[in-house]
């Protein structure tokens, strides 16, 4: 076998839960550990950990991230009430994605992997869609009331020095619902760099779609803020890439989206891109085939599944039964932060390495050994299902031939 390919930087590395975590050690040992000198800075997110850290390693792996630039994280439990009792936790600990998405204040990109046989339910889609989802405000950091019965609602403004500005809403006849909502500039202009830097470094097209001919000024803002900043900072580069960007309405966006071959990075305010993002992914077949990473504006990237734990799965694992987890999106988080790594390091074998990584991965699924979830929506169907195991041993085969090359 070659030489162990060496690192530079670490990873910064976040284990996580159940039957991730199982596939996590396995895809270490089986597709990473043999051919790299895998170098990490491991932070243990796994549940129990957060527990015994009161979550102080949440904070402590964002902060790594900060100072190294790039990880790869497992999925992890978010606690609910009945985790609280399972693990017996002293508080129900906020989802670490937040946590973490917070500190660095990123936007998420969520790729599916495509592959042969498994055609999306949209036919003309043969590239992949990256939805970019803007994680900030609007209807998620909201004010909502009932109006028990007549009477005017306000939108009122004090500025610092007392100035006021007044809008009136409207003048209730009736019982009804109102709501506020707001954002910052600054927040869209960071979702917007973020964005365009994405596009750039997947040399693809970008859209931003909203509804700026109903909402003038709300959705105008986002409108106005990513034509300015690309004016002034991007068109140049675009224009070298050979790539574009342009507004369009998000209706027109759908239904654009349905008709193109796909290759595109469609960027959406918050509510828009947590509705899209479930649509596009289940067209593509399965939340196991979507891959996820954090970016945030200052070029930190923290990559991942975009499935959870999958704790039906692992309740089976513990109780010696065979289980048949598909670990495609975890090996794709893998790979996406070896590339990474190897790109802002200048180590060409290690981004190679995630290609051929990739490469295999795809290959096992091509060739049909496919997991439970796959071999259901497979084209032609395939009989029968390999266990998690055995799928990761077709992809070391492959990988270990496509290294030899
Ligand atoms: P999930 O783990 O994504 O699993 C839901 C179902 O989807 C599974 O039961 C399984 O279906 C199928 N599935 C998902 N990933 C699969 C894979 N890799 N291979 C095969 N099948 C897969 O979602 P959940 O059960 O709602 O959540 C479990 C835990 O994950 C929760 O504690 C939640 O907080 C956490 N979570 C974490 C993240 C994250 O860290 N990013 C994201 C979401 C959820 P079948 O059982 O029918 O086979
Ligand atoms: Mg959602």
């Amino acid at each position: 076998m070659a030489v162990r390919i060496k690192m530079k930087n670490p990873l910064v590395e976040l284990d996580g839960d159940e039957m991730t975590r199982v596939l996590w050690q396995m895809i270490k040992e089986m597709l990473l550990e043999s051919y790299l000198d895998l170098k990490t800075e491991y932070y243990d997110l796994g549940l129990k950990n957060r527990e015994k850290t009161a979550d102080q390693v949440t904070y402590d792996a964002a902060a790594a991230i900060k100072k190294h630039q790039v990880g790869v994280k497992c999925a992890t439990i978010t606690p609910n009430a009945a985790r609280v009792e399972e693990y017996n936790l002293r508080e129900m600990y906020k989802s670490p994605n937040g946590t973490i998405r917070a500190i660095l204040d990123g936007t998420v990109f969520r790729k599916p992997i495509l592959v042969r046989n498994i055609k999306p339910l949209v036919k003309t889609w043969i590239k992949p869609i990256t939805i970019a989802r803007h994680a900030y405000g609007d209807l998620y950091k909201d004010v909502e009331m009932r109006i028990a019965g007549a009477g005017k609602a306000e939108l009122i403004f004090t500025a610092e020095n007392g100035d006021i500005q007044k809008e009136v809403i409207h003048n209730f006849a009736g019982p009804g619902v109102l709501l506020g909502m707001h954002n910052l500039d600054q927040s869209i202009a960071d979702f917007v760099r973020t964005c365009f830097n994405y596009a750039l470094e997947q040399k693809q097209n970008l859209w931003f779609a909203a509804k700026d001919t109903i909402s003038k000024k709300y959705d105008h803002r986002f409108k106005d803020i990513f034509a300015e900043i690309f004016a002034a900072e991007y068109a140049e580069k675009f224009a070298v890439q050979g790539i574009e960007y342009f507004y369009t309405l998000i209706d027109d966006a759908v239904a654009r989206l349905m008709r193109s071959t796909g290759g595109m990075v469609l960027a959406c305010k918050n509510y828009d891109g947590d509705v899209i993002s479930d649509l596009v992914a289940s067209a593509f077949g399965s939340l196991a085939m979507m891959t996820s990473v954090l970016v945030s504006p200052q070029g930190e990237y923290l990559y991942e599944a975009a499935h959870g734990t999958v704790q039906r799965h692992y309740y089976r694992h513990l109780k010696g039964e065979e289980t048949s987890t598909n670990a495609m999106a975890t090996i794709f988080a893998w790979s996406g932060a070896l590339r990474k790594r190897g790109e802002l390091d200048g180590l060409l074998e290690l981004v190679d390495f995630a290609a051929c990584l990739e490469k295999a991965a795809r290959q096992t699924v091509e060739d049909g050994y496919l997991t439970k979830d796959l071999a259901e929506i497979t084209e032609p169907p395939v009989q029968g299902a390999v266990n998690t195991i055995e799928f990761l041993e077709e992809v070391r085969a492959r990988l270990d031939r496509s290294l030899a090359d």
